[in-house]
């Protein structure tokens, strides 16, 4: 279904586009663009395109700054007309026809002068996990559900949609509708096939679930949809979050991601073994074994915010133990009840992370996690159904489940001592990371935050 060169420029030439987005993310999961003129797309496919490396957060020393983007044809898609910029955004453009804006979006490697994988690139580290995998006789399957609030700006103050809970409130939600429709619409249309949409618990919260696919195109599609769903919104007049808390007291947006890991040999999703408890195969039990293991050293990179830590606490749905359960909702692995059949419906998801993250690496740390407790024949400690919730105190709990990190503090000084992280990652991404993040746990804890004023000024 990947379209081939030759497709790409016919598709290029029958939609007339114009310019090209070439796109890559960087350490800490920002996206990044550099846009061609369509002319220049064939040298640049054959030769890739030059940018200066240095300007990047965690990517490369200065003397490196070289760099060059190599286009993956397989993932040319063509923006919809919503997606675009339109002329009245972009101040002083009027007077551009519609022609001229049509853009097309095609994801990158980054390599050095000499065509060498760049070895800060987030792509790499994840290719370079599958590979591990297929060396293992797998390929490993996701599906991400992407949660996010749809807020209106009222003097500068975000607030969640629908605003009004009296007479606005059905035409409020019936708009939410509307515009998570042309967002799954527009995400379609790029070849990023959806699962499931639906409104979520809290007041304004969406969410959108993608449809299991190879890892590769789904991390590659995570960074196209968070951008798609923020121009949708913006189209709108409204903004699109994927802050993991937004609002205090209220549930967070997580990125629960479904995994399965399918035999090379037989095609067959491994995680099935009929005649084990649960159904569930000894290599699916030494998956979530591995990745209970380095659940609490991988936290920092799917759950890469200081804000992130706000979410994983008690009362929200949101995970706080490293353990895993069946129908228990608030495990931090979930392993849901199979549908009729075992094959398609076994899955193992993971609930820590949210959409914050880089999904390159976070995945790649995965995969490399679940690999490890197969390698290792780790032990699959018992499933925790009871609502752990109910429990007042999680001392009491302690012998039995360990607490996710409670800060970015905690959860970089976790990644700082697990080997295969590191070993995943590589030197430059792994220290690129550690550093930029430890600057921003700095930055945020020297700050004086209007809770400290609030409670402590008129007291001390
Ligand atoms: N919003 C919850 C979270 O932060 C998840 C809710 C759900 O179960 O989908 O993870
Ligand atoms: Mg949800
Ligand atoms: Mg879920």
């Amino acid at each position: 279904s990947h379209p081939s060169y030759e497709q790409v420029m016919a598709m290029i030439k029958n939609e007339r586009v114009r310019f090209i987005n070439l796109e890559f993310t960087d350490v800490v999961g920002m996206a990044k663009c550099v846009t061609i003129p369509v002319e220049q797309f064939a040298d640049c496919v054959e030769h890739g395109k030059w940018f200066d490396g240095s300007a990047l957060e965690g990517f490369v020393r200065v003397a490196e700054s070289d760099m060059y983007l190599h286009p993956d044809i397989a993932t040319f898609a063509v923006l919809p007309g919503k997606v675009r910029p339109s002329s009245s955004q972009r101040k002083g453009s009027s007077d551009l026809s519609s022609d001229s804006e049509i853009l097309g979006r095609v994801i990158c490697d980054v390599r050095t002068p000499d065509g060498e994988r760049f070895d800060g690139d987030p792509r790499a580290a994840l290719q370079q996990a599958i590979e591990q995998a297929n060396n293992l006789g797998f390929t490993y399957r996701v599906a991400p559900e992407l949660e996010f609030f749809l807020l209106r700006y009222e003097d500068k103050t975000p607030v969640p949609l629908p605003h009004d809970r009296g007479s606005y409130f059905d035409l409020s939600t019936d708009f939410a509708v509307t515009v998570r429709s042309q967002m799954v619409q527009a995400l379609q249309q790029m070849g990023i096939k959806i699962e499931a949409s639906h409104h979520e618990v809290a007041e304004g919260q969406h969410e959108i679930d993608l449809a299991s696919g190879d890892v590769l195109q789904i991390a590659d599609g995570l960074m196209t949809a968070k951008y798609v769903i923020k121009a949708i919104a913006a189209q709108h007049g409204l903004y699109a979050t994927f802050l993991p808390k937004p609002f205090y007291g209220v549930n967070g947006s997580g990125m629960h991601i479904h995994q399965q890991l399918m035999s090379l040999e037989t095609g067959k999703n491994a995680f099935v073994d009929e005649h084990n408890e649960y159904s569930l195969s000894d290599i699916g039990r030494g998956f979530i074994a591995g990745q209970l293991a380095h659940a609490r050293a991988m936290c920092a990179l799917l759950a890469p915010l200081v804000n992130s830590y706000k979410r994983l606490v008690r009362g929200y749905e949101a995970p706080v133990f490293v353990n895993w359960g069946r129908v228990n909702r608030q495990a931090l692995i979930r392993v849901p009840r199979l549908g009729s059949d075992p094959h398609s419906s076994m899955r193992i998801e993971l609930r820590g992370a949210d959409a914050s993250c880089n999904p390159h690496l976070a995945l790649a740390v995965m995969l490399r996690a679940g690999l490890d407790g197969i390698e290792r024949k780790l032990t699959l400690p018992p499933a925790m159904d009871e609502n752990i919730f109910l429990h007042d105190e999680s001392e009491r709990l302690r012998p039995r489940a360990q607490l996710l990190p409670a800060t970015l503090r905690e959860a970089l000084d976790l990644m700082s001592d697990d080997a295969l992280i590191r070993d995943t990652l590589g030197d430059s991404i792994y220290e690129g990371f550690i550093d930029a993040k430890s600057i921003e746990w700095t930055d945020y804890s020297q700050q004086v935050h209007s809770w400290e004023v609030e409670r402590y000024l008129p007291v001390f």
